[in-house]
């Protein structure tokens, strides 16, 4: 079986980050299953459905037409890495992935991207559900304020309007969904590594990482 190194936990906490230092590190590919929902969030937008209409929503994640290359997002042929990035992508993506159908649909397409090497995923359900047999799994943790303080560097440094009030607000909101949605909820799987990086730099976070893959 493909090697896989499952990595969980609310947004903000360098889960991406993570993923692709020891994607790079190791020679294994990728999977960024938080931009699956994101743009199947955004494609329900486009086709006017209702982020709360989980029949219509099930059956465009069922034929999303989704594609990762080159390290771009593309939908039906078109780039949409920077449109999925958006807060407001964020909260369309947890309202679309609270619904039972569509994590069902998204499964196997998710599954069939652990291809030898090895993958490094990284999501919510990653370690509890998608690949509940990874051998190596991390759970990746932050206060909220210092996430969105994160994230409100971020912004600046791209020049672009921040709110720190608002990006607490809004990223307390997307963890209380995360977290109590009835299928797939937001939590640690009972093996996982718990790592809080609220006083770490990355590169304390996966070196810390690191030494588990070398167990
Ligand atoms: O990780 P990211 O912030 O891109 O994820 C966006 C949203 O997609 C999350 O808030 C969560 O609701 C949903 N998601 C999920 N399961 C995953 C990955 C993301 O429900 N495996």
């Amino acid at each position: 079986m493909t090697p896989v190194i499952a990595i969980d936990g609310p947004s903000g906490t360098g889960k991406g980050t993570l993923a692709a230092l020891l994607a790079e590190r190791l020679a294994w590919h990728t999977l960024d299953s938080g931009a699956i929902y994101r743009v199947l969030g955004l494609a329900a937008q486009r086709h006017g459905l209702a982020l709360d209409d989980s029949g219509p929503l099930t059956s465009l994640a069922a034929a999303l037409p989704l594609c990762f290359k080159d390290r771009k997002v593309l939908l039906d042929g078109e780039d949409v890495s920077n449109a999925i990035r958006t807060e407001e992508a964020g909260a369309a993506a947890s309202q679309v992935a609270a619904h039972p159908g569509v994590r069902a649909a998204l499964l196997e397409w998710q599954r069939r991207m652990a291809r030898p090497p090895g993958l490094v995923a990284d999501g919510r359900d990653m370690g509890t559900v998608v690949f509940s047999q990874a051998p190596l799994k991390i759970f990746l943790d932050a206060s909220p304020e210092i996430r969105a303080d994160r994230r409100y560097k971020q912004l600046k440094e791209k020049g672009l309007d921040a709110n720190l009030p608002k990006l607490v607000a809004d990223i307390r909101e997307r963890d209380a969904r995360d977290r109590s949605r009835a299928v797939a909820p937001l939590r640690a799987a009972e093996d996982a590594v718990l790592v809080d990086s609220s006083q770490m730099s990355i590169a304390e976070v996966f070196d810390r990482v690191l030494e588990e893959v070398r167990r």
